[in-house]
């Protein structure tokens, strides 16, 4: 039997390092306390089954219900709050900028379209930059605790679209918050998931 499997680990920059996109009173509660549920019951659901000895990838994979929301959940807020930077490269590069370029036309064109699939999506949900094996980008809207994973695709960038990512700092406004975002990606984070694949 193993206890506390999944801990938050630590952001690697201070709570108010991303303002004013997102503010520290945001990343206090959507990580510190949404995101700790999230893990909290992924503990007490995989306790003494057998999701206990699986990868988190696996049991996102192998699970429904429940575990699998707060397992996706778990990881998604981490691929998403590990992808922002102070001082990231704020334009993709190599293979993932031509990729971008042939396929949306110019990389602002890929940043309208990625924030309308974001805006668009009904509730709650995320809005993902995915590839598959051939490297083919891939726009995809997820609802609730939707994960590119389970498609058995490549995740390269994540926006939260859930109300608790957005609504202490921009209320309804949830385009604005998505648009803000793009001031805080860092893109060498983003082009190295890229390139790994
Ligand atoms: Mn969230």
């Amino acid at each position: 039997m193993k206890t506390l499997q999944y801990t938050l680990p630590e952001l690697p920059y201070a709570n108010d390092a991303l303002e004013p996109a997102i503010s520290s009173h945001t990343i206090e509660y959507h990580y510190g306390k949404h995101e700790k549920a999230y893990i909290d019951n992924l503990n007490k659901l995989i306790h003494d089954t057998e999701y206990e000895d699986m990868s988190l990838e696996e049991i996102i994979e192998k699970s429904e219900g429940a575990l699998f929301n707060n397992a996706s959940q778990a990881w998604n807020h981490i691929f998403y709050f590990f992808t922002f930077s102070p001082e990231g490269a704020r334009e993709p590069s190599g293979e993932l900028r031509k990729a971008i370029e042939l396929q949306f036309g110019s990389f602002d064109a890929f940043k309208k379209d990625f924030v309308d699939a974001g805006t668009k999506i009904f509730g709650s949900g995320w809005v993902w930059l995915a590839c598959d094996e051939s490297g083919k980008l891939l726009i995809l809207q997820k609802s609730n605790a939707g994960n590119p994973l389970t498609d058995g695709l490549t995740p390269l960038l994540v926006f939260d679209v859930w109300e608790h990512a957005y609504y202490l700092d921009y209320q309804n406004r949830r385009a604005e918050a998505l648009e803000k975002l793009w001031d805080i990606v860092d893109w060498d984070v983003v082009s190295s998931r890229y390139d790994m694949d």
